[in-house]
């Protein structure tokens, strides 16, 4: 038997009063790949990654991670199991540096549960040294070293973007799924964004990226899925994606 994808997503189904967000989407990611997902606006795409991480309910479909069901699941009960999503509007906290806001967001993590109180105090010990291992190790990925005590508030918004993206990567997750991660961004930081992207997949990440900039997404991604009124309408390579009618129908209107 071949192990399961890390994600599969099959037959997905989300309804707004009457208007069915996203229908019957099915798909699969493998480890330790780059996987994009583009589409017109108000296609489902936000819609889908927000069903698989926790944040809608789907109305139907399974999402399974490493083979394990978390269909509906809250967002922080998927996030422990592996599944880290950002958001396209940057959620930093603005008066803490950046190292304090990565290891805010290690803090839901750290739990370890009812133990004796000895047991307790060096296990709470071992994560926050490892947090801080961690983001050390992080804000030299994003190449903030400089702005590692400063706070957020002073950052451009590329390189908040860029916190966040570490932040997300702070409980090293099995998946990390990128909601618009260069929307607004400008084209000088969008490659930055890229290489530190890609950097992070060198490193054994695999990431799953919405994304309105098609560009950004052909260059960093093995595989696109486009989706179209809800619907995956194709998969394929960037080649494939780039020469496929039903695309350039959908963004030309040709
Ligand atoms: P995309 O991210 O591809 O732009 P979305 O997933 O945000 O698309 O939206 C898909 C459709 O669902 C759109 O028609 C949008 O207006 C609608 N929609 C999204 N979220 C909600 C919501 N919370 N309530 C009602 N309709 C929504
Ligand atoms: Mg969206």
């Amino acid at each position: 038997m071949t192990a399961p994808p890390l994600l599969a997503v099959e037959g997905l189904t989300k309804n707004f009063a009457g208007l069915r967000a996203v229908d019957g989407v099915s798909f699969a990611i493998a480890d330790g790949t780059i996987t994009g997902i583009i589409g017109p606006n108000g296609s489902g795409k936000s819609t889908t990654i927000d069903c698989i991480s926790g944040f809608q309910r789907p109305d139907a479909g399974r999402v399974l991670l490493d083979g394990a069901d978390i269909t509906g699941r809250p967002a922080d009960a998927i996030a422990r199991a592996g599944l880290i999503r950002t958001f396209q509007a940057v959620r930093l906290y603005d008066q803490m540096s950046v190292r304090e806001n990565l290891l805010q967001a290690a803090r839901p993590f750290q739990q370890v549960g009812w133990v004796a109180d000895f047991l307790r105090t060096a296990a709470m010990r071992r994560a926050v040294d490892a947090a801080e291992a961690r983001a050390e190790e992080l804000i030299a990925m994003i190449g903030l070293e400089r702005y590692r005590d400063a706070p957020a508030v002073i950052l451009s918004y590329g390189q908040k973007k860029l916190v966040a993206l570490a932040a997300a990567l702070m409980p090293r997750p099995r998946l990390v799924v990128l909601d618009e991660p260069v929307a607004g961004v400008n084209p000088t930081r969008i490659r930055e964004i890229e290489e530190v992207i890609l950097r992070l997949h060198a490193a054994g990440e695999t990431f799953v990226i919405v994304e309105h900039n098609v560009e950004f997404i052909m260059r960093l991604c093995s595989r696109i899925l486009v989706f179209v009124q809800g619907a995956k309408t194709m998969e394929g390579d960037p080649a494939a994606v780039q020469s496929d009618e039903r695309v350039l129908e959908a963004y030309l209107g040709i």
